[in-house]
């Protein structure tokens, strides 16, 4: 090996905004031929805003006050989507107790003694819900690409809230540059199946898998890898530390969750997706010289 080519090659990197950690991360991402993509965040900006509130006999705001008192607490970007809602509305939210976030499904907790559930069809089963009054709804706002959660209080659905998550604008751009290369891109969310669909479509991806909870996403990774596939993974979030590890290489996109720094083999310090295929072409460019 070149010391003098690798710290060139490095240097570019990081004036680019791309940290390389080490020699092996570098050697694996030479050659990469599968990037997977989380979608929150990664290749929409992460900042959902909501846009509809469904209820069938009830109040809109009243719902929507119940579910941003049990987000109040949650850091989540779909929970701060609920707060900022119902603030710009003027509502005044409950304290909630024993609130308590499910991964990758949604949260629950007592307000105004009532028990309720916010969050995706596997929470909404788990607890027995029936969401069968509100599942036409649901589906066309799914097809809309939009993120709908079901609000069930003391057990039962009272409405639906929508969420839109744009997506970036430099995403269709990252993933023609990565094709254009012959590296295959997919796509891996906790979003639903439609929503996945109309990202996928609205991109070009070659694939999209969800709903995925976290703690599959890791799984899907190591099955890609046993197919002979070379996989980069690229994700901002805590929840996608265990899928970067998993990968012959994980990129952390700039959002700074540390456990994603940590297990990234590549940290991209601005969250643009076209720091992706430059970092993938700057490791192919710095490892032909020092081999
Ligand atoms: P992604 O894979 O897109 O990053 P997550 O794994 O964070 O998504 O979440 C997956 C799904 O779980 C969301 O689309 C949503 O349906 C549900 N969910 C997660 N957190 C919350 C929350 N705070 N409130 C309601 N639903 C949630
Ligand atoms: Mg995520």
């Amino acid at each position: 090996a070149t010391p003098a080519a690798l710290v060139a090659g490095t240097g570019a990197a990081a004036k680019a905004g791309i940290l390389i950690k080490d020699i092996e991360a570098l050697e694996r991402a030479h050659a990469v031929d599968v990037v997977v993509f989380d979608k929150t965040g990664t290749l929409t900006a992460g900042h959902p805003a909501v846009t509809d509130v469904v209820v069938f006999g009830g109040r809109g705001d009243d719902m929507l006050r119940l579910a941003a008192s049990v987000q109040a607490a949650s850091e989540h970007p779909l929970a701060k989507a609920m707060v900022a809602a119902a603030f710009f509305k003027g509502l005044v939210l409950s304290p909630a107790r024993e609130a308590r976030a499910v991964t990758g499904r949604g949260v629950t907790a007592v307000v105004d003694g009532r028990r309720v559930a916010i969050g995706n069809a596997a929470l909404m089963a788990e607890l027995a819900v029936d969401t069968r009054l509100y599942a036409k709804e649901l589906a066309r706002l799914e097809a809309e690409a939009k993120t709908v959660v079901t609000v069930a209080r003391d057990g039962e659905a009272v409405g639906l809230i929508a969420m839109a998550d744009p997506i970036r604008p430099d995403s269709r751009a990252a993933v023609a540059a990565l094709q254009a290369r012959g590296i295959a891109c997919r796509m891996l969310t906790g979003d639903a199946a439609p929503v996945a669909a109309a990202v996928g479509a609205a991109l070009g991806l070659d694939g999209v898998e969800g709903p995925v909870p976290p703690e599959r996403k890791a799984a899907a990774i190591g099955a890609m890898r046993r197919d002979g596939r070379i996989v980069a993974m690229v994700g901002d979030g805590i929840n996608d530390a265990p899928a970067l590890a998993a990968a012959d290489v994980g990129i952390a996109i700039g959002t700074g969750a540390d456990v994603a720094l940590e297990t990234a083999g590549i940290t991209l310090m601005r969250p643009d997706p076209r720091l992706v295929p430059a970092a993938l072409e700057i490791a192919r460019a710095t490892w032909a010289k020092i081999r």
